[in-house]
């Protein structure tokens, strides 16, 4: 299964609104749970219902810091960034995650660095979006294959996972907000990742096995 993901200009819409939402839900909302520990510690005996609206506030938080990753225009900052660095400070801010569920990083890097023009920490977002994907769909573990390719004028950054796989039907709903797989997954992940990767020029290409693994390439134009 392969497909060739396009940005849709609905994204660009997608993340002024949210940016806005999500501050103004955000505060609220941690008013809320303040004052909701403070009462749970008066009301023992109806602990469970406090475990259930507690969880579904950190969901709503959850949902909320992501969509608040997506496009703020103003505090984009794009200079050369070796493609190699942004690699291995991702990798090491997701060691303990992956340790803890028995994942393997394979990072080839090779002698030459190819550097590409970016927002550091928007890239670094994209590169954690997809190794954490590549984490969760190996449930019993397994290998994070990650590899740059110095393509002419083109860097190719390749990661590749030996997870559960996707479906074609499921291959093209990829990066529209909200769809997901997981119980407890917001489904931005890839909606911020593709945004990112589009507002920086660049493509995505997934290509998939059911019950094989996933590979993702990202290619940009070299800084
Ligand atoms: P979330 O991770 O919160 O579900 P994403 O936008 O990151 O949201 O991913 C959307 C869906 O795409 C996932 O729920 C999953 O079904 C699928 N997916 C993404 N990456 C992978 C992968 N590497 N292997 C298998 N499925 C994946
Ligand atoms: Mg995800």
């Amino acid at each position: 299964a392969e497909a060739l993901m396009l940005q849709s200009e609905k994204l660009t819409v997608a993340g002024q609104l949210a940016a806005g939402i999500a501050h103004e839900i955000r505060n609220p909302l941690t008013a809320i749970k303040g004052f909701f520990k403070l009462l749970e510690r008066e009301m023992e005996e109806k602990k469970e219902y406090f475990h259930i609206i507690e969880s579904e506030l950190s969901r709503i938080e959850l949902i909320l810091s992501e969509l608040l990753l997506l496009a703020k225009p103003h505090q984009v900052y794009v200079h050369p960034v070796s493609v190699h660095s942004l690699l291995k400070d991702v990798t090491t801010l997701l060691e303990t995650q992956a340790i803890m569920n028995n994942v393997w990083f394979d990072l080839k890097l090779k002698a030459k660095t190819p550097t590409i023009k970016c927002d550091e920490n928007q890239m670094k977002q994209v590169f954690i979006n997809l190794i954490k994907n590549g984490i969760e769909a190996m449930p019993s573990g397994g290998t994070i294959y990650i590899d740059t390719e110095d393509a002419g004028d083109e860097v190719v950054v390749t990661f590749r996972d030996e997870g559960t796989g996707i479906s074609e039907d499921i291959i093209k709903r990829l990066g529209e907000p909200f769809f997901t797989t997981k119980t407890t997954g917001t489904g931005l992940g890839l909606m911020i990742t593709f945004n990112i990767i589009k507002n920086h020029h660049g493509t995505v290409n997934v290509t998939s096995e059911v019950n094989e693994g996933t590979q993702i390439e990202v290619r940009f134009q070299k800084a």
